[in-house]
């Protein structure tokens, strides 16, 4: 089988000066991860290459470019998983590390824990010799700028999570041509969150989840909500009820609208190749490789296509 690749740079009202550089921005990292897969590499190490591609990326609220919390800190959270044996590792409230995605394999690969938290998720860094860097160079100008002009936090209702205050989280799924499939996610969270506060994407099927037997998703979107619906799970377990991944998508998403008035996105692929990605948001910029081909798009109901060895 085929192998396929799709990643999201976060669902939210892109204002239209981000609009370019967040769609070169997907592109990038989905050719990025691709390439990684054509290599020989696994679903694993494609959506892991993908994300810290967007993490390096400032235009993204990931790693470099994240999104600063009520003190003005960074705080960053990031989840792996391997959906051939359900080994999963995550990190939360960690400062000085720019590619936390690596740093949640790492404790997937050699712990025995799912997440670690802020200070022991740092120490874990430093005892494996992961490297960090100043935090202070995670933050742009233009994250410092926004946050000092927003000073309360969201409340997460759609039309307010829809408003350009609201920033993105990044991540990736694929499928290798052995039918593995893999996902990963990563964020700063949402801009003034409480210090401490963790959102859906270090959970375990909240803002991630992969398993062979049903597909792989990584969500984007209102934290809080996600968590309530845990919209990951709630993705598969309507493809396990016979949903094509774009119909699951689409009816756990309107499910989070309708019960907890909450906005976002997901990306999806499934164990045969199937992939969606779909949002509630006004925006969301994503990108796939499917064979020869790169499909991307921002807007509802857009999609383009480029041929890859162009
Ligand atoms: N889901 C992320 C969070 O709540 C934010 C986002 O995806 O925009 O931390």
């Amino acid at each position: 089988m085929s192998a396929v690749l799709v990643v999201h740079g976060g669902a939210w009202a892109i204002p239209d000066e981000l609009a370019t550089a967040s769609i070169d921005g997907v592109k990038a990292a989905a050719r990025k991860g691709f390439l990684t897969l054509t290599r020989g590499g696994s679903a694993l190490d494609a959506v892991e290459a993908a994300v810290r591609a967007l993490e390096d990326n400032s235009v993204f609220n990931a790693g470099h470019g994240a999104a600063l919390n009520a003190d003005g800190e960074v705080e960053l959270d990031s989840i792996i998983m391997d959906g051939k044996t359900l080994a999963c590792g995550a990190v939360s409230s960690v400062k000085n590390i720019a590619n936390p995605v690596s740093l949640a394999r790492a404790v997937m690969e050699k712990t025995s824990h799912v997440l670690l938290t802020g200070k022991g998720a740092n120490l874990f860094a430093e005892s494996i010799g992961a490297a960090t860097v100043p935090t202070e160079t995670l933050v742009t100008e233009y994250e410092r700028r926004e946050w000092k002009k927003h000073k309360n936090y969201s409340t997460g209702v759609k039309e307010d999570f829809n408003s350009q205050w609201a920033h993105d989280t990044v991540g990736a799924v694929a499928v290798d041509s052995a039918g593995n499939v893999a996902c990963a996610t990563s964020t700063g969270g949402i801009r003034n969150k409480m210090v401490g506060r963790v959102g859906d994407s270090p959970i375990i099927g909240c803002g991630g989840f992969a398993d062979n037997t049903s597909g792989a998703v990584s969500c984007t979107g209102h934290g809080e909500s996600i968590l309530k619906v845990t919209l990951a799970r709630l993705i598969l377990s309507h493809i396990e009820q016979g949903k094509s991944v774009a119909n699951a998508s689409q009816v756990s998403l309107q499910h989070m609208g309708d019960r907890v008035q909450g906005a976002g996105g997901a990306i999806v692929v499934s164990p045969s190749g199937e992939w969606a990605a779909t949002f509630t948001t006004e925006r969301m910029a994503w990108a796939a490789v499917e064979g020869d081909v790169l499909w991307y798009g921002l807007d509802p109901n857009e999609r383009a296509k480029e041929e890859l060895s162009q």
